[in-house]
C-alpha cells in the first residue's frame, strides 16, 4: 500500500515536472522576445531571425570560440538545411534521411535520436534534407521524406503519435518545419515536381488530428474536421477551370513546401506556394491560382484570407515558396518577401496590398518590373520559353537564356530582419537556359515538360548577402560568395548578421556595413539558418553543418563549379571564452 502511494506521489511528481517543462501557446506567441530559448522555426513565428541579445556583438564576436559540435553520424549524409530549437535545456536538431537529435546543451552530449524508417520508393525533389521541428506541450515534432508527421517525448525520444500526410508514391514528402499558431499544428507539403496538390493542413499538435484542411490550387475542396474525424466542406477553393484549363488542376503542384509563419496581431498565417504542374506553361493558359502566390490563411477558420501571386503563368519555376516575414514600418503591419523570381514584395499583411517591389538580384529576364497599380509583372513574353507544339517536329520549343536560375535568387534559406530596419538576404546571381517539352502526367514521375542548364552569369561570384532596404528598395551593402549561398541568416542587436556559406564558414559581419567581423571553418558546407540564446549569463550561437541540397544535384554548370565540397553533417555551438 505504502509502494503504491509513493508510486503515485512520483507519478505526479513527475507530471507536474513535464508540465514545467510544456511548451504553451503563450511561450509560442512570445518566442520571438524570449532571449533564454528558441521555440520555432523563425526564432518567432513571424520569421524575423532577430535576437535582443548583445553580449555578443561587433566588438566583441572577434572571439567567439566553439563550445561543443556533435556529429550526427550515419553513412549517409547529404544537405543539412535545420534550425536547431533550444528548450528546457536541450537541443532538438534534425538532420538528413529524416533524423532527429535531443542534445544536452551544457555538454553536447546526444540525449536521444529517432531514425525515421523510410521505404524505398520515397521521391524527394531537391535532396533528402529536413528543416527543423516544432514544439508542443511535451512533444517535438517534425516531418519525414515519405509524408508522415512524427511526434516525439521530449524527453525520451518515444513516438507518441505519428500521422500519415499523404502518399509518398504519389510524389508527396514533407522537409519542413512544422508551424504551431494558436495552438494548431500547421503544416504543408512538398512535391511540386510530381504534380502533387499542394494544401495547408491543421492539427491538434497533441494528437495530430486534423481540424482543417486547405488546398492551394483552384478547383479542389477545402474541408473542416469534426472531433471524430468526419469531414464537411470547408467551402471550394475558386472555380475549377476557371485559371486552369481542363484537367489540369487536378495535378496542379502549388506545393507548400516550406511552410509558413504567423502573425500574431492578423491572426493569419502565411504560406508560399510553389510552381504550378507541369512546368510547361503553353499547356496551362491563366493565371494558375493559387501556384507561386503568398497565401493568407485564417487561421481559426482555414479560409484564404487574401492570395497574392508572385508569378502568375509560371514558366520557370519560380515557386513562390519563400518566406513572408511580417514587421512594422510607418505604424502599419507588412510582409517582406524575397521571391525566387528575383523581386522583392512589400506586401500589407491584413489585406494583402502591394506597397512595394523591386529586383534584390542584378539581372531579370522574365519580366521589367511589378506593376504597383494592378500587382502584375510586366512580362517579357520573347524571354519566356517557347512553346513545343510550334517547334522543331512538336517536340522542343524554343530554348531562352532566363535570370533568374529556377533554383531562384534565393531559395530555402531564410532571410532575416533586424533593428537597422534592413532585410538580410542571402540572395544568387544565376541564370539558367531553359526550354518546354510535351509532358503527361504519371502518378510518381517528375511532371516538368521542360529541360534547363543552370549557369553562372558573373565569373567572380554567384551568391551575394545583401542588406536590403524595404522601403526604399536600395542594397545597402552587399557581400559577393563565390559559391552560391544556401544557409540562412540570423540578426541581434549586438550590431551583428551571422550567415553560413557553401565553402565551410559560418560568418558575422556588421549589420550596418557588411564589414566581416568573425568567421569559423565548420568542417563542410553550411546550408543552415544559425540561432543563438542565453543560458546562464552567457550567450551561445549554434548552426548545423553539412553540404547538399538542389545545387549539387540541379545546378548544371554551377554544380561542376562547386563539386570539390565536401558533405558532413554536425551541429557546432559557439560562445564567448570566459574572461
Ligand atoms: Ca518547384
Amino acid at each position: 500500500m505504502q509502494k503504491k502511494l509513493l508510486a503515485a506521489l512520483l507519478g505526479l511528481a513527475a507530471l507536474a515536472q513535464v508540465h514545467a517543462a510544456d511548451v504553451t501557446t503563450a511561450m509560442l506567441a512570445n518566442t520571438a522576445k524570449d532571449t533564454k530559448e528558441v521555440l520555432s522555426f523563425g526564432m518567432g513565428t513571424e520569421g524575423q531571425r532577430y535576437s535582443s541579445l548583445t553580449q555578443i556583438n561587433t566588438r566583441t564576436v572577434a572571439k567567439l570560440v566553439p563550445a561543443w559540435s556533435m556529429s550526427f553520424g550515419g553513412e549517409k549524409q547529404r544537405g543539412q538545411e535545420s534550425q536547431p530549437l533550444i528548450h528546457d535545456g536541450k537541443m532538438f536538431v534534425t538532420a538528413s534521411y529524416s533524423r532527429m537529435f535531443a542534445v544536452d546543451l551544457k555538454t553536447g552530449a546526444k540525449l536521444w535520436k529517432y531514425e525515421h524508417r523510410l521505404p524505398d520508393g520515397i521521391m524527394p525533389c531537391c535532396d533528402v534534407v529536413n528543416r527543423g521541428a516544432a514544439l508542443y506541450g511535451n512533444l517535438v515534432i517534425f516531418g519525414t521524406l515519405d509524408a508522415q508527421l512524427v511526434a516525439l517525448d521530449q524527453k525520451t525520444g518515444a513516438v507518441v503519435w505519428k500521422e500519415k500526410v499523404d502518399d509518398y508514391a504519389a510524389g508527396y514528402s514533407m522537409t519542413a518545419a512544422p508551424l504551431i499558431a494558436r495552438g494548431l499544428l500547421l503544416t504543408g507539403v512538398s512535391g511540386g515536381e510530381f504534380g502533387i496538390v499542394g494544401r495547408v493542413e491543421a492539427r491538434d499538435p497533441m494528437t495530430g488530428q486534423l481540424v482543417w484542411s486547405r488546398p492551394t490550387v483552384e478547383g479542389h475542396m477545402g474541408h473542416k474536421f469534426d472531433k471524430d474525424g468526419k469531414a464537411s466542406d470547408n467551402g471550394i477553393s475558386g472555380t475549377a477551370n476557371k485559371t486552369w484549363p481542363g484537367d489540369l488542376w487536378k495535378t496542379g503542384g502549388a506545393s507548400t513546401w516550406m511552410g509558413g509563419t504567423f502573425d500574431e496581431s492578423t491572426g493569419l498565417a502565411y504560406f508560399g506556394t510553389g510552381n504550378p504542374a507541369p512546368w510547361n506553361s503553353h499547356l496551362r493558359p491563366g493565371d494558375n491560382l493559387y501556384s507561386s502566390s503568398t497565401v493568407a490563411i485564417d487561421v481559426a477558420t482555414g479560409q484564404i484570407k487574401w492570395a497574392y501571386q508572385n508569378t502568375p503563368n509560371d514558366s520557370w519555376d519560380f515557386d513562390g515558396a519563400n518566406e513572408f516575414v511580417t514587421f512594422d514600418m510607418d505604424g502599419k503591419r507588412y510582409g517582406g518577401k524575397a521571391d525566387r523570381n528575383g523581386f522583392f514584395y512589400v506586401i500589407d499583411a491584413k489585406d494583402g496590398k502591394l506597397q512595394n517591389a523591386f529586383p534584390f538580384v542584378k539581372k531579370i529576364t522574365w519580366a521589367t518590373g511589378i506593376d504597383l497599380k494592378t500587382g502584375r509583372p510586366n512580362f517579357v513574353a520573347a524571354n519566356r520559353p517557347g512553346d513545343p507544339t510550334k517547334g522543331e517536329e512538336g517536340k522542343k520549343g524554343s530554348t531562352v537564356f532566363s535570370a533568374p536560375a529556377f533554383l531562384g535568387a534565393k531559395n530555402q534559406m531564410p532571410m532575416a530582419y533586424s533593428l537597422t530596419k534592413l532585410f538580410y538576404v542571402p540572395a544568387n546571381d544565376w541564370g539558367m537556359d531553359i526550354w518546354n517539352e510535351p509532358v503527361t502526367y504519371k502518378k510518381g514521375g517528375a511532371f516538368l515538360g521542360a529541360g534547363f542548364t543552370i549557369r553562372p552569369i558573373f565569373d567572380d561570384y554567384i551568391g551575394a548577402m545583401r542588406a536590403i532596404d524595404p522601403k526604399t528598395g536600395k542594397i545597402v551593402w552587399e557581400i559577393k560568395n563565390t559559391a552560391p549561398l544556401w544557409g540562412g541568416v540570423m540578426s541581434t542587436a549586438g550590431g551583428l548578421v551571422f550567415y553560413g556559406t557553401p565553402e565551410g564558414f559560418l560568418k558575422a559581419v556588421d549589420a550596418r556595413t557588411g564589414k566581416e567581423l568573425w568567421k569559423f571553418q565548420t568542417g563542410s558546407g553550411v546550408v543552415a539558418p544559425p540561432v543563438t540564446w542565453q543560458d546562464g549569463g552567457e550567450q551561445y550561437v549554434a548552426v548545423v553543418s553539412g553540404w547538399g541540397g538542389a545545387v549539387p544535384l540541379w545546378g548544371g554548370e554551377v554544380a561542376k563549379k562547386v563539386n570539390m565540397l565536401e558533405q558532413g553533417g554536425s551541429v557546432w555551438v559557439f560562445k564567448l571564452p570566459k574572461s
